[in-house]
């Protein structure tokens, strides 16, 4: 197989070369994204592996199926920057559902810890001999109340981090799992209970801008909201608003809704024009890492396995336990389509 690897950092080199050989594949990288004026490159390629902030839409899956790309791997979970429906019956598209839960809830965990006990500002103060700690109080953690938004892999691990800290879980999730040791109940409940709001749920049509001006609103005027899942989970003017106006403690971010164009880039010699994003730098109360909350070595070495065991799979014809298709889920069930063949098309 022969892979089209876009957005590579040398960090994904340095995880996919190990296994390249093993898998008898070839893989070109490209340092920049996948979009429409990208997908040219994709020719005589036959897959293409995107990260988090490349675009596979309508435009962009149309010039890879011209150009005989049949499978897209995606190497992360999420998978919102996909039409599907424009790949349905063209190109097969498979992701990397689970590799380190524990890798993004830890990240949450560490953004909570920091905002609440401000170490980062203490950080840089104590490197400059300043050895005062007025305006770093926190508050116990122990007896307050965490609302986890969304229970799937990565909020089950947040959950149990927080009940390890001695706090009271509360959860919203449409599909409650069966057994968690958390309380489940509506929305508002948890939005006005929590002192830590932390979310875990995917981007879709219904969760985009579940935070929003309303929302923000409900909640605590000390409590710290944490997003290390999909940025437009966050109305980003309404929280700049909500932190103007202390309604809320503060925000510990790990993702943005305009991203795409900054994230994973050194642009410490650029003006970002982004005001919303430059606007939230100078708040003393968000903490905004980018997008590093999957980056540890154990997520790494299974991105580069489960892609790679993707592409075989796709390879060698076999069923493709990871593939996704706008059908999955309720309707794929019905029709039946993926438990008799293994694949959604
Ligand atoms: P998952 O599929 O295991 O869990 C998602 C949960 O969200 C499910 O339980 C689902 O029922 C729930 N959900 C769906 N709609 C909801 C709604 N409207 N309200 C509340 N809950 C809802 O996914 P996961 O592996 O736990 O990952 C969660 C998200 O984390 C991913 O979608 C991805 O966007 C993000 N992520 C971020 C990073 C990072 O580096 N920052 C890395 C991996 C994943």
């Amino acid at each position: 197989m022969k892979i089209a690897f876009y957005d590579t950092k040398p960090y994904d080199k340095v995880w996919f070369d190990k296994l390249a050989q093993e898998f008898n594949t070839e893989i070109r990288y490209f340092d920049f994204k996948l979009n429409a004026e990208t997908a040219c490159l994709s020719k005589d390629f036959d897959a293409v592996c995107i990260f988090v902030n490349d675009n596979a839409d309508k435009e962009t899956l149309e010039i890879l199926y011209k150009n005989g790309v049949k499978l897209l791997a995606l190497r992360c979970a999420g998978y919102n920057n996909v039409d599907f429906k424009t790949a349905y019956e063209k190109i097969h598209v498979v992701r990397v559902p689970e590799y380190s839960p524990a890798a993004v809830a830890e990240h949450a965990a560490a953004l909570l810890l920091t905002l609440n006990r401000k170490t980062h500002r203490a950080y840089s103060r104590t490197r400059d001999n300043n050895f005062s700690i007025n305006g770093f109080i926190g508050i116990d953690l122990a007896g307050k109340t965490a609302g986890v938004i969304g229970t799937g892999k990565i909020g089950r691990v947040f959950a149990g981090i927080c009940k390890g800290f001695g706090m009271k879980v509360l959860a919203f999730d449409p599909y409650p799992v069966e057994g968690l040791d958390v309380e489940y109940v509506g929305l508002d409940e948890l939005l006005r209970a929590s002192d830590v709001i932390s979310l875990h749920c995917p981007l879709t049509p219904e969760t985009k801008h579940i935070i929003n001006r309303e929302n923000l609103k409900k909640m605590k005027s000390h409590a710290i909201i944490v997003n290390t899942s999909r940025g437009a989970l966050i109305d980003t003017a309404a929280l700049i608003e909500a932190l103007k106006n202390q309604q809320i403690g503060g925000a510990g971010l790990d993702v943005y809704e305009e991203e795409s164009e900054y994230f994973f880039e050194d642009l410490s010699d650029t003006i970002i024009k982004d005001d919303e994003l430059s606007r939230l730098l100078t708040f003393p109360n968000v903490l905004l890492t980018s997008h590093q909350a999957f980056f540890t070595e154990e997520a790494m070495r299974e991105i580069a396995l489960t892609t790679m065991e993707n592409v075989k799979a796709f390879e060698e014809n076999l069923p493709l336990a990871n593939e996704i298709c706008y059908k999955c889920g309720d309707k794929c069930k019905k029709e039946n389509q993926k438990e008799k063949t293994g694949r959604c098309f």
